[in-house]
């Protein structure tokens, strides 16, 4: 992901004729609302034709009522209900796969990446580039802890990936549609998107921006999900663990050797003695511990070899409801947001179960 190295001829067309904004919700409902309205906003500002695509992700609260309310108001909203929570590199999938835009935007609904950044990246489409991304500045709201070893996985990624992740940057981007296509392409199980996004190519650039806190609702990562989300993103786009297995294997290899060229020559000269148990117990344990080390490495890309070979798709929906994408939302331009706030959430649970399967 070379920015110099690939910069792009201009673009004839002023925007986008539609941009898809793909939205992964899980558990939701205390911003939904809240970040509807603001991205509303921020397009009619742009008066740019858009449909929003909603992804539920197995949400167990109104999270998806919500969304089919919003629908009923904005027919431009497409609803890709998932069967399950499949967590949000699916679902984010799933939303690219419905979009239909000849740009896509992927925003999270916590109202952590501001909408009004899509004009930027807008701009960015219109320079030619196929691949624009949110950096942000600060990590707002991160402790010390989390942003130590954000800090780590990236220079960890940076030395063994096959390519370059950008650095303090999220799924917050907008692709050009030969990105959706490629990013739509690939279809292993084991999706790193960030990787993913990497790996496609195409002229990429940076905007920068800053992140705030999350608005509402709680974070659905603890340090437990991110470090098996950093596993995930390491086996999924680089084979270094396992290069660096055999390497330990050799290297320890050849101290067994030496250690056991000394005892044979101490033993020829001097004799045989019972001593050295310490010694043997020590080596004992630590070849064993360093293999079990390798073989869980090694474990770790037979799961996912495993898991891949098995070709299931990648996710399941209750519905897909389309956007009406004929249907232009420019006619509030008024600034106001005439058909916010009040949108009726006094929607039956019978309904949302219904829907949810
Ligand atoms: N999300 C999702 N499925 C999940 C977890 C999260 O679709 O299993 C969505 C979530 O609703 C939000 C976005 O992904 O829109 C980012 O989630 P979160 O804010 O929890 O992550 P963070 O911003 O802390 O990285
Ligand atoms: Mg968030």
């Amino acid at each position: 992901m070379n920015d110099a190295a690939s910069i792009p001829a201009q673009r004839k067309e002023d925007r986008p004729a539609l941009l898809s904004i793909v939205c992964p919700a899980f558990n939701e409902e205390a911003v939904l609302l809240d970040f509807h309205r603001r991205l509303r906003r921020a397009m009619t500002a742009l008066e740019q034709p858009f449909e929003v695509v909603f992804v539920n992700d197995g949400s167990r609260d109104r999270t998806l009522a919500m969304m089919y309310a919003l629908r009923e108001r904005h027919p431009n909203t497409t609803i890709v209900d998932l069967s399950r929570n499949f967590g949000k590199e699916i679902a984010l999938t799933a939303g690219l796969d419905a979009a239909r835009g000849d740009a896509v935007v992927v925003i999270d609904t916590d109202l952590q990446d501001p909408p009004e950044l899509i004009g930027s990246l807008i701009a960015g489409w219109r320079e030619g580039y196929d691949v624009v991304y949110a950096q942000r500045r600060k990590r707002h709201g991160d402790g010390w802890l989390k942003k130590l070893t954000a800090l780590m996985f990236y220079r960890l990624m940076r030395r063994s990936g096959p390519v370059e992740l950008p650095e303090n940057v999220g799924d917050f981007r907008l692709l050009g549609r030969k990105a959706v296509n490629a990013v739509c392409a690939m279809r292993e199980r084991h999706r790193f998107m960030k990787g993913v996004f990497a790996w496609i190519g195409f002229p990429s650039k940076a905007v920068p921006y800053n992140r705030e806190r999350r608005h509402a609702g709680k974070t659905k990562w603890n340090y437990w999900r991110l470090w098996n989300f950093s596993i995930e993103g390491v086996t999924s786009s680089t084979l270094a663990p396992l290069k660096l297995s055999s390497y330990l294997g050799f290297v320890t290899a050849v101290f067994a050797f030496i250690m056991g060229a000394l005892f044979i020559v101490k033993t020829a000269i001097f004799g045989e003695t019972v001593q050295g148990f310490p010694t043997l117990i020590t080596v004992i344990l630590f070849l064993g511990g360093v293999q079990l080390c390798v073989l869980g490495v090694i474990g770790e890309y037979l799961g996912r070899v495993f898991n891949e070979t098995k070709h299931r798709p990648l996710y399941f929906t209750n519905e897909i409801a389309m956007s009406d994408i004929g249907c232009q939302e420019s006619a509030h331009s008024d600034g106001a947001d005439p058909s916010q706030g009040e949108v009726n959430l006094k929607i039956d649970q019978g309904a949302v179960s219904r829907r949810a399967g």
